[in-house]
Order: structure tokens, then C-alpha cells, then sequence
């Protein structure tokens, strides 16, 4: 499939193999794989997860030669001479990361919380939203369609804080993913314990979405009713102790939120040892408290972009679908432009994804996933982006 790259191992000092993708090498952690300099694999999020036979990879590394010198090109010529600030946002992003990619894809697995987030569309009291969870098995088998009919090789698995998932099956769910699938296993399930945590790190689990949503401590507490910002903090630093890559960020456009508390978001974001940042606007949900507040301009996110780029140019952003869903048309195109490097597709199974109501009119709800693939695709190559891996910083 075409959203991952098979790279070669020219060197491997422990944990840490160095992966070589047309000339340009990246690092990547092994922790799964008995592997010799000279073989191939993919690699996501900086992390081993499939060996390839050499017979297969060569092949397909023929059909992405061409391609991805021009591609390459492409990438070059539109981070020249950059002037505005998505222009210098871009360009640095150019230098520090090439034209690597992430395509993420994301299974919402069920929509029933028991939190009250002000601003979650399906937080616990609003009663408007048909509810759904998918059971284990439903979980595995959109997991398969993602990975072998349709490419995948990292997946985030995301629902409500939905205790019915008690550690027993989340533990279940990662130990089957793990074993019937080479990808990287991201999750989102909000606040558990670290001792949780750790377990399902032990079951092949190796990232974790979750964002702190505000560095405000008095906004997150009224925010999410009474929880105290500085738990989720010990929690994220908890996760990367255990070894978890961490993904996390925060809403843009909260009520009463300044451009100072978007600085202090990012370097929030900045210092938490952040393997991906993951930030959006707040979209307000007619059947919430907050449903009277403003949507913040596609300008104030792409803004947000650019600033963690030029602060942060190692990093790795995505795209949000929230962000997307700004602009249906170009919003993604624009973060990308804007400093963004990854981007994530809905593979949820159609019937529950328009359930899965975090804010009104998400985008692609009624596209075909195929479809999306496609466009997303067809972007990427337009803007000179190839899915190789993006690498860890060691
Ligand atoms: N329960 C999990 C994950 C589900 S919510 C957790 O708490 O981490 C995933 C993310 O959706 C939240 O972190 C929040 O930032 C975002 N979200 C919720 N409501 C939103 C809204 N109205 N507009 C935009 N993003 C929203």
C-alpha cells in the first residue's frame, strides 16, 4: 500500500536502528523484531513495526524512486524564499524534517463518557446523542480492514472516558491489535491510571493521545468540572516514563483564551517531551453549555501552526479534523503549508462515525474512507509530501 515507505536498516546500536529511505536516514526504536543491518521494514512514529522480505520491498521501492525525487522537488521549490509567516513556518519545517508525512488513521470506538467536559459534544450529560461502543471483536476487525485492505500502519484507537472498557478488555483489545498486526498502537481513552497505563504499554501499546486542552489551571478545572490540570500533566509525564511516544496539545479559541495563553499552550505543548503536537480549534456543540461561544478563525490555527514550528522546528504536527473541518476544501493543504506534517484519516466504520459528535459538521463523515485516502493522497503529492517516516529525535 502507498501511505508508508519500507526503508533499509544500515545500522543498529541497540534499541535504536538507523533506517535508510532513498539516501536520507532516519532513526527508529526496535523493540519487537530480531533484526540485521541490510533487512527492511516500516517504520511509524519512529517505531519499528513490520519487518518486510527484502524481495517484496525492493519492488516496491522501484515504484517510489521517481516519485519521490520529484516529489522532493516539489517540496523544495515551495518552501523557497519564504516571506509570510506559513512561508518561513514551511520552510523551516523543509529543513529540519524533509518532506516526510505521517498519515495516521483513527478508530472512534465509543461514544458514551463519563466526563462532562463544558465544551465535548459527547460529554455525559447531553442526552441529544445516540450512543455507541463497538465490542472487541468490532474493534479488531475495522483494525483489519485499515491495516490490510487499506494500508494503515499507525492507528489511534479513541473513545469517551467509557468505564464498560475495564482494564481487562482494553488489555485484551491491545494483546490481540499487537499480535495480529505490525503497526503502531496509539491510544486515546483519556484518564487511567498509570498502573493501567503500564499494563497495556506491556501488552504492545506504544502511544498515547491525550491532550491537556488548556495550560490555563483554572480554565481546565472549570472546564472539565473541578479535574485539576496538574493531574493530567503528572499524567503525560508518567506516560513518558514508561515509554510511551506522546501526543498532545490543546483547543485554540477556549472562552476568554488570549494570544499569550496560545504562546504558553505551545510551550506547554513544547515541554512535555512531546512526540507529536496535536492541537485544534474549539468548535462549539449546539447541545453543550458553550454552545454560544465563537469559532476561531482558520487564520488563528494556522497562526498556532506556524508559531510551534518556528518554536518547536523539530516537531511533528498534525492536522486536525478539526482544523479541517474549518475549511473542508483546502484546510488541510493550509496546515501543511503552515508548518503541519502528518495527517489523520477516520477509518471508523461509517455507521458509528457520525455518532461520534466531539463538534458539529465534522468533515468526511459521509465520504467513503476510500475516497478520502485518494484526496488525501492526491494532496500529499501535489504539495511534494511522502509518507516515509518522520523518525525519532535520539
Ligand atoms: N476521552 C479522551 C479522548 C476523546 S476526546 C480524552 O479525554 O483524551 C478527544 C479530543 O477532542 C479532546 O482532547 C478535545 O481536545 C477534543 N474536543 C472535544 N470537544 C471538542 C470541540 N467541541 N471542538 C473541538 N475539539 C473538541
Amino acid at each position: 500500500m502507498c501511505y508508508a515507505i519500507p526503508g533499509k536498516i544500515v545500522n543498529i546500536d541497540g534499541r535504536i536502528v538507523t533506517v535508510e529511505y532513498f539516501g536520507e536516514k532516519k532513526k527508529a526504536r526496535n523493540e519487537f523484531f530480531d533484526l540485521k543491518a541490510g533487512e527492511y521494514i516500516y517504520a511509524q512514529g519512529g517505531f519499528v513495526v513490520q519487518k518486510i522480505l527484502k524481495e517484496e520491498a525492493i519492488p516496491i521501492l522501484k515504484t517510489w524512486e521517481e516519485v519521490f525525487a520529484k516529489l522532493k522537488e516539489i517540496d523544495l521549490r515551495l518552501a523557497r524564499e519564504p516571506k509570510t509567516l506559513y512561508q518561513i513556518a514551511n520552510s523551516k519545517r523543509q529543513q529540519h524534517l524533509g518532506n516526510s508525512c505521517c498519515v495516521h488513521g483513527i478508530i472512534e470506538f465509543s461514544n458514551y463518557c463519563k466526563n462532562d467536559c463544558l465544551y465535548c459534544g459527547i460529554r455525559k450529560s447531553n442526552d441529544k446523542i445516540t450512543r455507541y461502543r463497538m465490542s472487541i471483536d468490532e474493534i479488531i476487525s475495522s483494525c483489519d480492514h485499515a491495516v490490510n485492505k487499506l494500508g494503515f500502519k499507525a492507528i489511534v484507537f479513541q473513545a469517551g472516558e467509557d468505564p464498560w472498557y475495564t482494564e481487562d478488555k482494553l488489555e485484551e483489545m491491545v494483546e490481540k491489535i499487537r499480535e495480529k498486526f505490525g503497526i503502531l498502537i496509539v491510544l486515546s481513552i483519556g484518564g487511567r491510571s498509570i498502573e493501567s497505563y503500564k499494563r497495556l504499554y506491556d501488552k504492545g501499546a506504544r502511544s498515547v493521545l491525550i491532550r491537556f486542552e488548556t495550560s490555563k489551571a483554572e480554565l481546565y478545572s472549570k472546564l472539565k468540572r473541578g479535574a485539576k490540570l496538574e493531574d493530567r500533566i503528572d499524567l503525560i509525564k508518567g506516560l513518558n516514563k514508561i515509554g510511551y511516544l506522546v501526543m498532545t496539545g490543546f483547543l485554540i479559541g477556549l472562552p476568554d483564551q488570549t494570544e499569550e495563553d496560545i504562546l504558553d499552550d505551545i510551550r506547554l505543548t513544547g515541554e512535555l517531551q512531546t512526540e507529536m503536537f496535536s492541537f485544534g480549534p474549539f468548535i462549539p456543540h449546539p447541545d453543550t453549555p458553550l454552545k454560544g461561544e465563537k469559532t476561531p478563525s482558520l487564520e488563528a490555527c494556522l497562526n498556532t501552526i506556524a508559531r510551534a514550528r518556528i518554536l518547536y522546528p523539530d516537531s511533528k504536527i498534525v492536522v486536525t479534523t478539526a482544523l479541517e473541518t474549518l475549511d473542508k476544501e483546502s484546510g488541510a493543504r493550509q496546515g501543511l503549508l503552515a508548518g503541519a506534517n502528518s495527517l489523520m484519516i477516520n477509518v471508523t466504520p461509517k455507521e458509528y462515525k457520525k455518532l461520534y459528535e466531539l463538534y458539529p459538521n465534522r468533515v468526511c463523515i459521509e465520504e467513503e474512507v476510500t475516497e478520502r485516502i485518494k484526496k488525501v493522497l492526491d494532496l500529499l503529492y501535489a504539495i511534494g509530501r511522502a509518507p516515509t517516516d518522520l523518525g525519532i529525535n535520539v
